[in-house]
């Protein structure tokens, strides 16, 4: 049986919106046991069960209107438990919250998404485009916690899969750690402090303890402002009328309740609650980074994985495809050259009306530049825009002997190599030209990777290096098949790193 208090429930949620990307979300909050996913007709929403009841205040404090898809996520702990009347209290002493930032507009050249396949996609990568910066105050927050009294955290039990994902640098410590919620209790009507100042005689002022008061801010110029306030105290003592001077109340709790905390989180604390407004901009980071986790995961498993067993998973979760591309284009804008750029000016030199296959396009970068020219067909697992055909490249819907080219531009992603480039040639003409450009690293010998190429069927005509990253190379088609499965037709897979 779940407990109740463990759950937060959340609602205003995207189309797009998985339990996986939910499930994701939530265990950086806290472990997660389940998430119980609701697409009713009329209401979408999902119910997180946390292992511990902490989880839930901290994952509202953090969550609550974040934006996901460009929707602001409703999170609250669920209804008639008690932690949702802590909630209740707490909200009612907090001031109104900033709003969350508007998403900035797709790129110039973003995704165009056909309505008839993929008309719930809206590029995601306008959430943190312009937060990128705040990465450190993340850093802040995902130190919270208690490395003693951590329990054991589900990676740690062998569960390898967000750790491979790379989703965020999860601290195991983190689970435990002060509920942000616990620093507002001064507030609430059973905890009322009040502090008393006492001034000569009957002077006496009560004064209720604020909202931040649970942690010591440093406030310099509050020095001066007691002295002159002391002064002032001083001068009006013989009145007989009381006189309201109200001390800080941070004093007044730093004098009655010393924290058991260590001085480095108190720091930690302090600097949390002393730039409340950043909240919404750490959220932003919090995303970025479980969007570059993802991207990077998704990488690894293109590489690892057959090119029918990729195609499956993006046609079960096309969005995954969205979040690998958003992520490919962040990388690329970081590259010097692209050897797609090559390509566009080897097919631009060349006479028109070739028939070029595009194997792998991504966005059909190539189609857009050289489609007026020559007859481009462009293939990848997902069609992002309407030049794109979805499919595995490794089962082409091209007839045999159609081809002039066949171009790999950084595609030679997958465990069944053998398999794309036999196709290829399937659909060349005799002396169709194959070009790959890939990652130089990829290659472990290149002289063995073009004799393997080769033995399925090819001459090589030109090997060059483009850049010092990139590789490329020339075949033509020939008659003559001596192996269907060459040996050395392998690539080293291409792995981003973390950032
Ligand atoms: N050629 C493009 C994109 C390179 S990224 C460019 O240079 O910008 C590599 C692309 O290959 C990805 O879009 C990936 O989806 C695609 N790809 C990998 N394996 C594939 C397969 N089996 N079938 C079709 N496309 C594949």
């Amino acid at each position: 049986m779940d407990d109740p208090e463990a759950m937060c429930y959340i609602s205003n949620l995207s189309d797009k919106c998985t339990a996986d990307l939910i499930e994701e979300l939530f265990v950086q909050m806290g472990p997660v046991k389940k998430v119980v996913w609701k697409d009713e007709a009329s209401h979408r929403y999902a119910l997180v069960v946390f292992k511990d009841v902490e989880s839930v205040l901290f994952a509202v404090e953090a969550l609550d209107e974040i934006r996901l898809f460009g929707q602001p996520l409703s999170v609250k702990p669920k209804n008639g438990t008690a932690q949702y009347e802590k909630y209740e209290q707490w909200k009612r002493t907090q001031p109104a919250r900033i709003a969350p930032p508007v998403p900035p507009p797709p790129p110039q050249g973003g995704w165009v998404v056909p309505q008839s396949r993929h008309d719930n996609h809206q590029p995601r990568r306008s959430y943190d485009d312009n937060h990128g910066g705040h990465r450190q105050n993340w850093g802040q927050r995902q130190s919270w916690g208690h490395p003693q009294s951590a329990p054991p955290h589900r990676h740690q039990q062998g569960n390898e899969r967000m750790r491979d994902r790379g989703a965020t640098q999860r601290n195991d410590d983190r689970w435990k750690r002060p509920n942000p919620f616990n620093n507002h209790r001064q507030n609430t009507p059973s905890a009322m402090k009040v502090d008393v100042v006492k001034k000569k005689k009957a002077l006496k002022v009560v004064v209720p303890i604020s909202a931040d008061a649970g942690v010591k801010k440093k406030r310099p110029w509050r020095n001066k402002a007691r002295r002159e306030a002391k002064k002032e105290a001083k001068k009006t003592s013989t009145d007989t009328e009381p006189v309201k001077t109200a001390p800080p109340a941070t004093d007044a709790v730093a004098k009655t309740k010393k924290s058991r905390k260590g001085p480095k989180k108190r720091e930690k604390l302090k600097k949390l609650h002393a730039q409340p407004e950043q909240t919404v901009e750490e959220k932003d980071a919090a995303l970025k980074k479980l969007e570059s986790g993802r991207f990077r995961y998704l990488n690894e498993q293109l590489y690892t994985m057959s090119g029918s067993d990729a195609y499956e998973l993006f046609s079960k979760d096309p969005e995954a495809f969205y979040v690998y591309h958003s992520g490919y284009a962040e990388q690329t804008k970081k590259w010097p050259n692209h050897p797609l750029k090559y390509m566009i000016q080897w097919l631009s030199s060349k006479t028109p009306g070739l028939v070029v296959l595009d194997l792998g396009c991504g966005e059909a970068k190539l189609g857009s530049a050289v489609g007026a020219k020559h007859e481009v067909h462009s293939f990848d697992l997902v069609a992002v825009n309407d030049k794109v055909t979805a499919c595995d490249m490794a089962k082409l819907p091209i007839e045999d002997g159609t081809a002039d080219i066949a171009i790999f531009c950084l595609s030679l992603m997958g465990t069944n190599l053998a398999e794309y480039i036999r196709e290829a040639r399937r659909c060349l003409k005799e002396n169709g030209i194959l070009k790959i450009a890939e990652v130089s690293s990829r290659f472990t010998n290149t002289k063995l990777f073009c004799g393997a190429v080769c033995k399925l069927g090819f001459d090589l005509t030109e090997k060059k290096r483009l850049t010092d990253y990139f590789s490329m190379f020339e075949f033509v088609k020939t008659g003559k098949v001596e192996s269907k499965k060459p040996f050395g037709l392998k690539l080293k897979p291409c792995l981003y790193k973390k950032r």
